[in-house]
């Protein structure tokens, strides 16, 4: 094989992606996109003018962000130093550590109506192959699969029962110190997965030739195992 190989690892929120995606870039020695940790800065920095940010918030559905406010948010997109560090764990945009910020339930909900405009997909989608272009990476995302790297070598889909996504979501912000409650992260969890999956804009779906694994089961290392061994079999082929 002339390149090394693209992974890219989709599925709902709270699958287990990121722990996989990190850990399995890790064994290979390749780079870690994490492509929802973009959104979620365009989202975090749309909050520097509260009004942009009220009016997101409020939207009841995507429809109503359509047109101006859309275009706002892809120039802004497009205007952010964004800059992984930390073997692609850490992102900043410009000298400011986005890290954690970007992980709180507002920014999570705020990152999901954002992505549903197709010029806010379009202006992050250059980044995202220019990273991949060498290949050497573990894509993760919602499409990482089906649009941005259409050529994967490799393509999971990593899903798990919803309860058992809210669950462990929980206990990942819990761990963080943000309070969380199962109940909650579900309902939460849920709303995002339907916009993400209803939206015309790279819908959350399996893409095709996609290795499908339900992580509800299957403890990290397990899953692990089976991207590594997906790998392996690609690379012999
Ligand atoms: O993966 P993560 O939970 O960080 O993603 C946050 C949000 O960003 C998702 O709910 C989804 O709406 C959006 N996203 C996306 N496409 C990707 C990655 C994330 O639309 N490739």
């Amino acid at each position: 094989m002339a390149r090394r190989p693209v992974v890219t690892i989709d599925g709902p929120a709270g699958a287990g992606k990121s722990t996989v995606s990190r850990t399995v870039a890790e064994r290979l020695g390749f780079t870690y996109l994490d492509t929802g940790a973009l959104y979620r800065a365009v989202a975090l920095a749309a909050g520097d003018d509260a009004a942009l940010a009220e009016r997101i918030d409020a939207a009841p559905t995507t429809l109503e962000l359509a047109g101006e406010i859309e275009r706002r948010l892809a120039a802004l997109a497009l205007s952010l130093p964004l800059a992984f560090s930390d073997r692609g764990t850490r992102l900043a945009i410009g000298d400011r550590d986005v890290s954690a910020a970007i992980r709180s339930p507002e920014i999570s909900q705020r990152a999901s109506k954002i992505s549903a405009l197709p010029a806010v997909r379009a202006a992050l989608l250059d980044q995202q192959r220019r990273i991949g272009a060498a290949g050497g990476v573990v894509a993760e995302g919602r499409d990482t699969g089906s649009v941005v790297f259409p050529d994967a070598e490799v393509k999971i889909f990593l899903t798990a029962d919803v309860s058992e996504r809210a669950r462990r979501r929980a206990a990942e912000l819990r761990a963080r110190g943000i309070a969380a409650q199962d109940a909650a992260v579900q309902r939460e969890i849920e709303s995002r997965d339907a916009r993400d999956a209803a939206r015309e804009a790279a819908p959350l779906a399996c893409p095709e030739g996609a290795l499908v694994l339900d992580s509800s089961a299957l403890p990290v290392d397990a899953v692990v195992g089976l991207v590594l061994d997906a790998v392996t079999t690609r690379q012999r082929s």
